[in-house]
């Protein structure tokens, strides 16, 4: 893939800059129509989508529009029936020390926004951060992963037959393009990616000040308790770790199973992963393949850090490795240290609830966890003593398709949220406005005050 110029990266912000002045990205109905038309561009090449998608990684057509496509008209939708409401003024209290006064806060957007999507969920990545964008009433400029082109050039494609580009622009390219971008003083700039990278991002945001959303990753555990539904817990955590062949951000990255329900949770996991893949997943029409030679190679050499219990087939003309149990695993070796993103889940056995939260809590904060339980006890244990960013009870990916549910990390997982409302705030600054009432005037602010002080220290004690 080329990479975008640097001169003509500079022209997009500048023209970006100059339309955002023109004030008419701010019109509400503007934003409305602007957010419809994404929806049209993307109705009008859902065909085309599903195939760059299978070009780029596989993906099936169920996986394409369920975890690509209709999560972002979910999110598009949403966003329409309530812009109205959200981007009205909101009046505040009035403090007693401002008596006549009143205070309302306005959300404004902050200008020319940046947007850097991974290849994982090449699509949904790129274009949902852009509806809080759009719906906040930003430009935007969008920069895809160069490691699925094809998806790359179809977003640049629909974009352009929707916006013009002091509007909504594409920048395709990989590491150079994304540099030239970071160097420029955008207003605003969401990032989704690794962590080492959210680092390099918010390094060069500073040298502006420029606020950032980083959306990063990390290991994130599946913990199952033993007061669970065996069979239940077994086919939804094979459905999160196996779902684009382990490659999401969230995906169960290890399990902690307590010791006495661990051999039926393995036969359990076992049968789902038959019933999802047949018998042999790397032929399965329904199963991802790794994106490029170097994942794939990186993902083969976690296969010698445990047993295998399951799965551990590969095929490297396809990248294609099969949903894989290992055992037996160092907890300081490769896969246990670094994030898998791929389909090879490590089974570690815990004895006491207090040992597997010890164990989470010795390592970075976690992007998601997940927790399968029926004990209340437990759930208030995890959920008070682990911080994560987000996850689910009983359930594995299922809080990421949620408008109502801010999404996001904390920590090393990464800062910042979005999805819903919360995209529309992440994308706008919080502007606070005191308008003060000109029938009276307290005196006993002013240094000329008889008695100030006293009155001060009555009224703020
Ligand atoms: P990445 O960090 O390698 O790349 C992300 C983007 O940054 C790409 O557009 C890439 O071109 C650009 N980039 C890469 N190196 C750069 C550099 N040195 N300077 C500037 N830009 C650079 O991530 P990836 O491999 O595309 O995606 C996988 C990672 O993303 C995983 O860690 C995963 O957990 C994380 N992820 C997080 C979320 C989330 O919502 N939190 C979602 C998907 C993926």
């Amino acid at each position: 893939m080329i990479d975008t110029k640097p001169d003509e990266i500079k022209q997009i912000l500048k023209e970006q800059q100059t339309y955002f002045a023109t004030q008419q990205t701010k019109n509400i109905s503007f934003r409305l129509e602007q957010l419809k038309k994404l929806k049209d561009g993307v109705k009008k090449h859902e065909q085309d989508i599903v195939k760059a998608l299978a070009l780029d990684l596989n993906k099936s057509e169920l996986e394409a529009y369920s975890t690509e496509i209709g999560i972002l008209y979910e999110e598009i939708n949403f966003t329409m029936k309530r812009l109205r409401n959200w981007a009205k003024p909101r009046k505040v209290s009035t403090a007693l020390t401002h008596t006549g006064s009143r205070g309302y806060v306005i959300h404004e957007p902050y200008g020319a926004v940046l947007i850097i999507a991974p290849w994982n969920y090449p699509f949904q990545l790129a274009l949902s951060p852009l509806v809080g964008a759009i719906a906040a009433g930003n430009t935007a400029v969008i920069k895809p992963s160069e490691l699925t082109p094809n998806v790359s050039s179809l977003i640049k494609k629909i974009l352009q037959e929707q916006y013009t580009s002091a509007y909504i622009a594409t920048v395709e390219g990989g590491v150079a393009a994304s540099q030239a971008l970071l160097e420029l003083p955008f207003d605003y700039i969401f990032f989704t990616g690794s962590v080492p990278v959210g680092k390099v991002v918010m390094e060069a945001a500073a040298k502006h000040l420029t606020p950032v959303t980083l959306e990063l990753g990390g290991k994130s555990p599946t913990i199952v308790d033993e007061q669970v539904n065996i069979k239940l817990a077994a086919k939804r955590i094979v459905f999160g770790k196996f779902t684009n062949a382990g490659q999401t951000c969230i995906a169960p990255d290890y399990l902690l199973v307590q010791k006495k329900v661990k051999q039926e949770l393995i036969d359990a996991m076992k049968e789902a992963i038959n019933e999802f893949y047949g018998d042999n997943p790397l032929e399965s029409s329904r199963y991802s393949k790794i994106v490029n030679d170097r994942h794939y190679s990186r993902l083969t050499r976690y296969l010698n850090d445990g047993r295998i219990l399951f799965g551990g087939t590969r095929d490297d003309g396809t990248h294609r490795i099969a949903p894989t149990l290992l055992d037996q695993v160092d907890p300081n070796s490769p896969v246990m240290t670094e994030e898998i993103f791929g389909p090879i889940f490590p089974v570690m056995e815990y004895d006491t609830l207090d040992e597997a939260i010890e164990f989470v809590n010795s390592r970075p904060k976690p992007l998601a966890l997940y927790l399968f339980t029926e004990s209340k006890e437990t759930e208030a244990e995890v959920t008070n003593r682990i911080s994560f960013g987000g996850g689910c009870i009983n359930d594995t990916l299922m809080h990421i398709a949620t408008p109502y549910l801010p999404f996001g990390g904390v920590g090393e997982s990464g800062m910042g949220s979005y999805h819903g409302k919360y995209s529309f705030e992440t994308f706008s600054h919080a502007k606070s406005v005191l308008k003060q009432t000109t029938r009276f005037d307290f005196s006993f602010r002013y240094p000329s005050a008889k008695n100030g002080l006293k009155l001060v220290k009555r009224l703020l004690k």
